[in-house]
């Protein structure tokens, strides 16, 4: 009996030790399993962190601007390209699409997205707040798995500059063409004229030839200086930059000049000193004081007088044109190195002026890294301005 209860109690023992061990071994493996939940989570919620860290740098180094809204117009992400673009603080999830970008047409693409579902290549005009800008939009809507609208994706593209670019070469394209027509129509119908019986008046054979002459001349004029600002607009100008004498460089171009100054009484004077030495191409540092000290002489008052001098101001020297014309009133100022733009229109086409010339003289200064300006008292003169590296 006694034995037998030795055994029972034996037995119940192993059983109570077995049983411990199982349990503490279970329960070891759920902690461990617990542990290794918790590990893979944090690990996942890192990789998550990490993968928005990096779809955030993403978009924020998009050109595009792009803002992705919920299904209440709310904005979720939007990058810095869209901040910059309608003046936001990114990334603005508290505010609406209207909100953050102001304009009422951005805001119904949001809406207009739930019914139709993508917008490609949509350009909208913005003018109401802030200067014009010209966007172009792709969107799309985004979708629950049971297909309810969940918002929309938009992305911006500015299209201002290009727009800009677009209407100054349709001007342009306008302006040559205008240009060279009148010319053109002229040069016609001088040998219409001649070819109708005008050759038989040898007076008139002379007059309509001198117009042919004059207009062909002035369209070579306008060609020449076309394919000069051509060349000087694809950025192609190789400069043979070296030390150049200012003093020399401005009498050569005086020199230059000065049949056309005595037929009109005109004095030209260099008051350049011999010490200043610019870092320049000569041959377009001629072409920059030529045209300047003939304009002087074409828009200045019969036997009018222009002197050159020149000074060092901070590591450049800056060449000034003066002249005692009628000078140019301040509106025209603001506007006369624009290309084809004229002052005095009549004056200009009398003169066989092309409206380019001061175009050029800026696109050449600038091309030495220097600047133009002008400054006038109408009635009093005109000062053109320029500088150049000092050697
Ligand atoms: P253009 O071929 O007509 O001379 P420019 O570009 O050289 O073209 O000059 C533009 C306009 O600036 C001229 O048409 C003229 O009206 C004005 N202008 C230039 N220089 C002078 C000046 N020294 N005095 C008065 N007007 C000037």
């Amino acid at each position: 009996m006694t034995f037998a209860l030795i055994v029972v109690c034996s037995l119940a023992g192993a059983f109570a030790v077995a049983w411990w061990l199982e349990r503490r071994r279970h329960l070891v493996a759920e902690e461990n399993h617990r542990r290794d939940l918790a590990e893979q989570r944090a690990h996942r919620v890192d990789e998550l962190r990490e993968q928005t860290e990096r779809t955030v740098a993403l978009f924020d180094r998009m050109v595009e601007g792009l803002i992705v809204v919920d299904a209440a117009g709310r904005i979720r992400v939007a990058n810095r390209a869209a901040g910059a673009l309608f003046g936001f603080a990114p990334p603005a999830t508290d505010c609406t699409i209207l909100e953050a970008t102001r304009h009422h047409e951005v805001a119904a693409l949001a809406t207009r997205l739930e019914r139709e579902g993508e917008i490609l290549g949509h350009e909208l005009r913005l003018e109401a707040v802030g200067p014009l800008r010209f966007l172009q939009v792709n969107a799309l809507a985004l979708r629950d798995p049971a297909g309810r609208w969940d918002g929309a994706i938009l992305v911006f593209h500015d299209l201002t500059r290009l727009r800009q670019l677009e209407a100054v070469r349709q001007e342009f394209v306008a302006n040559v063409s205008h240009e060279l027509r009148t010319p053109l129509s002229l040069i016609k119908s001088a040998a219409e004229t001649l070819l109708d019986g005008g050759k038989d008046d040898a007076a008139a054979l002379t007059r309509f030839l001198q117009i042919i002459d004059k207009h062909a001349n002035r369209l070579t004029l306008l060609i020449d200086d076309l394919l000069m600002l051509s060349t000087l607009d694809s950025g192609n100008v190789r400069l043979n930059l070296q030390p150049v004498s200012l003093r020399a460089a401005v009498q050569e171009a005086i020199d230059d000049l000065k049949m056309r100054a005595g037929s009109r009484g005109f004095t030209l004077e260099n008051n350049v000193t011999a010490d200043l030495i610019a870092q320049a191409d000569s041959d377009r540092l001629r072409q920059v004081l030529s045209n300047l000290l003939d304009n002087a002489i074409k828009y200045g008052r019969l036997e009018g007088r222009a002197a050159v001098s020149a000074q060092v101001i901070d590591k450049r020297v800056e060449v000034a044109v003066r002249d005692d014309g009628p000078g140019i009133a301040p509106d025209a100022c603001a506007r006369i190195f624009e290309r084809f733009y004229r002052a005095d229109k009549a004056r200009s086409r009398e003169q066989g002026g092309t409206g380019l010339g001061l175009a050029i003289v800026k696109h050449v200064v600038q091309a030495h890294g220097g600047e133009v300006r002008v400054e006038s008292n109408p009635g009093a003169g005109a000062t053109f301005f320029f500088t150049l590296p000092v050697a």
